[in-house]
């Protein structure tokens, strides 16, 4: 290395979750840089459910569930700051013999889930007021502020001497042929051996000035904040159904996840959040206080088969990226992982299905 010094560029979960990674490991300089202010990219508007997957490759689950392991520690290492709310989530399908396969598959792959009877999920649930006859219990699943956790891992980071540099747009990524040179930015040149791309939807543009077309877009979601007045929260756990996807985020805060449907006026955050709220009001009893906080769409960086891209890009040598649209949950595992690749040059195996070189097609490979 020339001058030890990694530029990591965006400081949303997964960009700050690296740099404290290396800043606990690394003895040269992180910088981190944002145009805006850290966290407040996607990641803000997270439903920040750390699950499991379903329905995806064997490799893929494995890697969800290894996440998922990876916050537990996570958890342990921070010493509770993250405040995660492990109360675990409750879902169901279509049908019965859909949630049983759910069930079994997960056994399976050794996840533990917990079958629940109906009168089960009442006790779990008591204000439910239409119960499936079967409903899936993952009780390690949990779910954390992603806003205050990002807040958490930049503050340790800064604490180990990561420089920190908001308000900052990068505007090129600097190279001399295949060797990068450091980034331009909206308050000058940063020079480093090694930029890494963490900028979220904001990479594919960093790539396009690159003369690289990224196979990622940006993919809507709707999240949404209700607020009631209930004395008794009616919302105990996480609780995803073919419905509604809710999670308590305080005594009088409920958070939903929402599909996009398109971009006419009529199919707004709002006008989805609004037709949401009968539906979930239907669902629990003592909600009739529920109503409109605040709803918005957030742009998810979205690989194109779905699944993340780490690792090297292209054949640039000091160019390196981090992407996926499930970076909650995997980023503390992600990034564990690049960490090592990033600092001591180690290729990760468990990283190898996720390199943009799977997209043959593509010019970044
Ligand atoms: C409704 C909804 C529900 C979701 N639910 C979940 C869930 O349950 N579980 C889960 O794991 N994930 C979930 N996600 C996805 C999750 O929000 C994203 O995967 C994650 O936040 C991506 O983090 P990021 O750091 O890659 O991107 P971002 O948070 O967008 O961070 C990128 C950062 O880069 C900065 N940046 C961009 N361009 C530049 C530039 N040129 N110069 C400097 N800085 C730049 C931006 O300002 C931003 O801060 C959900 C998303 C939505 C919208």
């Amino acid at each position: 290395m020339k001058n030890n010094k990694i530029i990591i560029v965006g400081a949303g979960f997964v960009g700050t979750t690296l740099a404290w990674c290396l800043s606990n490991h690394y003895k040269g300089e992180i910088i981190l840089i944002d145009k805006g202010q850290a966290g407040n990219g996607v990641t803000k508007q997270a439903f920040a459910w750390l699950n499991v997957s379903y329905g995806r490759s064997d490799a893929y689950s494995k890697l969800r569930q290894q996440a998922l392991n990876e916050w537990h520690y996570l958890d342990k290492q921070t010493n509770g700051k993250l405040k995660i709310n492990w109360s675990g989530a409750i879902s169901w399908q279509e049908t019965e013999s859909a949630t049983r396969e759910f069930i079994n598959v997960h056994r399976e792959s050794g996840f533990n889930i917990k079958a629940l009877t109906k009168a089960e999920l009442q006790a779990l649930e008591p204000q439910l007021t239409i119960l499936p006859e079967l409903a899936a219990f993952a009780t390690e699943e949990g779910a954390v502020d992603p806003l205050h956790a990002t807040q958490v891992l930049l503050q340790e980071a800064l604490n180990n001497g990561v420089t920190y540099l908001p308000e900052t747009e990068v505007t090129n990524i600097n190279h001399n042929g295949k060797q990068i040179l450091g980034v331009t930015t909206s308050q000058g040149i940063i020079c480093a051996d090694q930029v890494v791309l963490t900028a979220g939807v904001g990479a594919i543009s960093l790539m396009e000035k690159l003369g690289e077309q990224l196979p990622l877009s940006a993919s809507p979601s709707v999240i949404v904040q209700y607020q009631h007045q209930a004395v008794t929260p009616f919302v105990h756990h996480i609780i995803s159904t073919p419905d509604m996807e809710v999670r308590p985020i305080s005594g009088t805060t409920l958070l939903a996840a929402e599909d996009y449907l398109s971009d006419r006026p009529e199919h707004s955050a709002t006008y989805i959040a609004k037709n949401a709220l009968p539906v979930i009001k239907r669902a629990f009893i003592g909600s009739d206080s529920l109503c409109l906080e605040n709803a918005s769409v957030g742009l998810r960086p979205m690989p194109e088969d779905e699944m993340p891209i780490v690792g090297k890009v292209a054949d640039y040598r000091g160019l390196y990226m981090i992407s996926m649209h499930v970076a909650i949950t995997l980023a503390p595992l992600i990034c564990r992982l690049a960490q090592e690749e990033i600092i001591n040059d180690i290729e990760q195996t468990a990283l190898n299905p996720y390199r943009l070189t799977r997209f043959a097609s593509g010019s970044c490979h």
